[in-house]
C-alpha cells in the first residue's frame, strides 16, 4: 500500500501536535538553561517547561471547537504562567498568530503559515525587535518566510515543516556571530558573540517537535 501522508490538521490533530511539543519542552529543560546560562541567567528551560506544563494540563482538560482556540489557549497558559518578556514572547508566539485567522476547523501547509507569520508580526512588535538582534526572532523569521514560499506549492505538511526546522536551525546558528541587544545578554555585549540565542533554539525545538509529530502520525 502507498504511504498516506498528512495534509491537514484537524483540531484535535493541531492540539495532539501542541502536547507533543509541550513533551519536547518539558524533556529540553536542562539544555535550554545550559544555553541560557552561558550569556543569560539559565532560566529559558524552566521559564519554558513551566509554560509547556501549564498549557499542557489545559489542553488536556479542555474540548476545543477550532484551531484558531487551540493556538490560542496554547500561548494564554504560556503568557500566564511564566510571566516575564519570554512569557509575553513565547505567549504572543502561540496566541496571536490565529487573531487575524477566521476560524479554522483544520488547516494545511498553507494555513500554517499565515499563522506563523501573524505570530511573527505580533511578536516583533510585542518586543520592539527585529531579526539581527540576537532573540528568537532570529530563528522564527527564517522559518516563516520558508512556510511562505512552500505555501503555494504541492508539498506535505512533513517537507514544509522540515524546510521551516531547517531554516529556523540556520537561525540559531547565525545568532552566534551577532551581539546582543536585548534581553539580559545586551548588558554582557560583545562577549555573547559565540553563543547561540536560547530563545531561537526554543524555537527551532518547536518547528522540529511539529515536523516530528507529522511524520510519526503519516499512515
Ligand atoms: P529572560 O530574558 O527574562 O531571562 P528567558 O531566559 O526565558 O527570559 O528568555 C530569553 C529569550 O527571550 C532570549 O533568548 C530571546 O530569544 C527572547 N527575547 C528576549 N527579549 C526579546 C524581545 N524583545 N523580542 C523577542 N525575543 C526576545
Ligand atoms: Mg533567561
Amino acid at each position: 500500500m502507498e504511504k498516506q501522508t498528512m495534509n491537514h490538521l484537524s483540531v484535535d490533530d493541531v492540539k495532539q501536535m501542541l502536547l507533543y511539543v509541550g513533551e519536547n519542552i518539558t524533556a529540553s529543560k536542562d539544555y535550554l538553561g545550559e544555553i541560557d546560562a552561558e550569556i543569560g541567567d539559565g532560566d529559558h528551560g524552566t521559564g519554558m517547561a513551566t509554560g509547556a506544563e501549564a498549557f499542557t494540563k489545559k489542553l488536556q482538560e479542555s474540548e476545543f471547537e477550532t484551531v484558531n482556540d487551540v493556538f490560542k489557549t496554547t500561548g494564554m497558559e504560556m503568557m500566564k504562567s511564566m510571566g516575564g518578556a519570554s512569557g509575553i514572547i513565547f505567549g504572543t508566539m502561540f496566541s496571536d498568530g490565529v487573531k487575524q485567522l477566521e476560524s479554522k476547523s483544520s488547516i494545511d501547509h498553507t494555513g500554517l503559515s499565515e499563522i506563523f507569520r501573524g505570530s511573527l508580526d505580533s511578536v516583533k512588535k510585542r518586543g520592539k525587535a527585529d531579526v539581527g538582534d540576537k532573540t528568537m526572532i532570529d530563528a522564527l523569521d527564517p522559518a516563516v518566510q520558508s512556510l511562505e514560499a512552500d505555501s503555494s506549492k504541492e508539498l506535505t505538511l512533513a517537507v514544509v515543516l522540515k524546510h521551516a526546522e531547517e531554516a529556523a536551525w540556520n537561525g540559531v546558528e547565525e545568532t552566534k556571530q551577532i551581539t546582543a541587544k536585548h534581553g539580559r545578554a545586551k548588558t554582557l555585549g560583545d562577549r555573547t558573540k559565540g553563543y547561540q540565542d536560547a530563545g531561537a533554539t526554543s524555537v527551532w525545538l518547536i518547528f522540529k517537535s511539529m515536523r516530528e509529530w507529522v511524520e510519526q502520525h503519516e499512515g
